[in-house]
């Protein structure tokens, strides 16, 4: 058997042509979806992400706006400047690019961002609303493969998927947005023992570890469905995910691509969810449900 490759890069174009259309259609209403990207620091990876996240919003029409602060400026100074963006008409979407400086406290930024502009669905309300399966802003990478699983056609319902990595921003909430389309969902991490008794029983593998060549053939079902969320730069200077690409696409029935499987998607899950913000602005549709009050009570 030799895979079906999964073109991110694709699904990613013809997913960005209907935002377009999205954004012109908030047009005649004076609504232009906005994104703010804070930066802090220079790390040079967020450098490049930042760029295409500002390219992608230009090239759909919508606005972006970076704001940049030095790697040693105080935190008091970007929770004032993410203050301002919270009561900014003109932003829909704002989000903090990771990684912030060790010295800040990460918890305390990505709580200060308004719930309902929070569009890396990091905030607590957010991370909680998926948990209860109510999301409002799926995370952006996750979501990026529910949708590219969605894209081909895999259904999830039933399958057993098996998630490796188990981070607060990809792994956990893949998990759950797979447990909410009714999966029997594993979750390894680097401390799980022999990995490959999970992975061996997967009909749809995500593999989120940050770990090149972690997943080899024998530890893959025939016909499996392959995720490879991961990046990682060898030494070489080549860009690869963390599956051993040419030896599973022998035995899987679908897998992503790295460079160009679940990156673009991560972009364009961002551009979706600051939409999504636009149009509930539009339509006056708060998020805030009637048992709002009771979820903040129980995480304070
Ligand atoms: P992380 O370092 O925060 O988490 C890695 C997770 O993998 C941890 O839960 C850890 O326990 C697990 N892990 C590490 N080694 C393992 C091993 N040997 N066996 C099993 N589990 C192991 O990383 P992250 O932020 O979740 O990112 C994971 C990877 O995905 C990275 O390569 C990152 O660059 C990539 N990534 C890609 C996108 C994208 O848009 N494609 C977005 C975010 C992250």
């Amino acid at each position: 058997m030799t895979a079906k490759i999964i073109d991110g890069v694709a699904i990613a174009k013809k997913l960005r042509t209907g935002y377009a259309e999205r954004v012109h259609a908030l047009a005649p209403r004076g609504i232009v979806p906005g994104l703010a990207v804070i930066v802090v620091g220079d790390d040079p990876g967020s450098k490049v992400y930042v760029r295409n996240k500002v390219n992608a919003c230009r090239d759909i029409g919508m606005r972006s706006r970076v704001h940049s602060f030095a790697h040693d400026c105080g935190e008091g100074e970007v929770l004032s400047c993410i203050r301002t963006l919270n009561e900014d008409p003109g932003i829909h979407g704002l989000i903090v690019q990771l990684p912030v400086p060790a010295a800040f406290d990460m918890r305390r930024i990505l709580q200060s961002v308004s719930r309902a502009k929070d569009v890396d669905g990091f905030h607590l309300y957010n991370v909680g609303s998926l948990v209860f399966g109510q999301t409002i802003f799926p995370p952006c990478t996750p979501f990026g493969v529910q949708r590219l699983l969605e894209c081909e056609g895999i259904t999830v319902e039933g399958k057993n998927v098996v998630v490796v990595g188990a981070s607060n921003i990809v792994g956990k909430p893949m998990a759950m947005m797979m447990l909410q389309k009714d999966a029997t969902v594993t979750i390894c991490h680097v401390k799980t023992r022999d990995l490959a008794q999970y992975t061996i029983l997967a009909d749809i593998l995500i593999v989120a570890a940050g770990r090149p060549n972690l997943i080899l053939p024998q530890m893959v079902k025939t016909g499996a469905v392959v995720i490879d969320v991961g990046i990682n730069r060898l030494p070489d200077g080549r860009l690869v995910g963390d599956v051993d690409f040419e030896g599973v696409r022998q035995k899987a029935s679908h897998i992503t691509p790295v460079p160009g499987g679940v990156g673009p998607m991560t972009v364009t899950m961002l551009l979706q969810n600051t939409i999504a913000a636009a149009e509930r602005e539009a339509n006056s549709t708060p998020i805030e449900s009637p048992d709002f009050h009771d979820f903040e009570r129980a995480i304070a």
